[in-house]
């Protein structure tokens, strides 16, 4: 259950977290990689049955997900490409396996139902629609 330990440490970190920041989360945002191998059905599952009796307990789980991300050293760019299958710089062809992002399995953030205020603004000033 490779799920339940991630959702473990999530509800342990994103609790520490949120203690530290004074506040009662309502999401926590993951960021999770393509190479990372999470089964997020099992993930959200994990997480809503160890949440309880935690401070996450009313905190609804978002995931970003994260593309496969390599580095070509012949063209110098930084390229997404579809799967670990073919491992190939998509632009020239040639291989690679310098991989720049798709492992991730972070807490991206957490959102707090006791989050400040904005500041007020001056008079004639407004504030632009969201
Ligand atoms: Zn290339």
């Amino acid at each position: 259950m490779h799920e339940l330990s991630i959702a473990a440490r999530v509800v342990e970190e994103a609790g520490r977290i949120a203690a530290a920041a004074g506040g009662r989360p309502t999401r926590v945002t993951l960021r999770i990689g393509a190479l990372a191998g999470v089964h997020e059905p099992s993930l959200r599952a994990a997480y809503g049955m160890l949440r309880e009796g935690t401070p996450l307990a009313d905190a609804e789980l978002a995931v970003e997900a994260v593309p496969l991300r390599v580095w070509c050293g012949a063209c110098r760019t930084e390229h997404d490409v579809a799967g670990p299958v073919r491992l190939a710089c998509p632009a020239c062809g040639r291989p690679t396996g310098e991989i720049r992002a798709g492992r991730e399995l972070d807490i991206e953030s957490i959102t707090l139902e006791d989050a400040p205020a904005a500041p007020p603004l001056p008079p004639h000033a407004t504030r632009s629609p969201p």
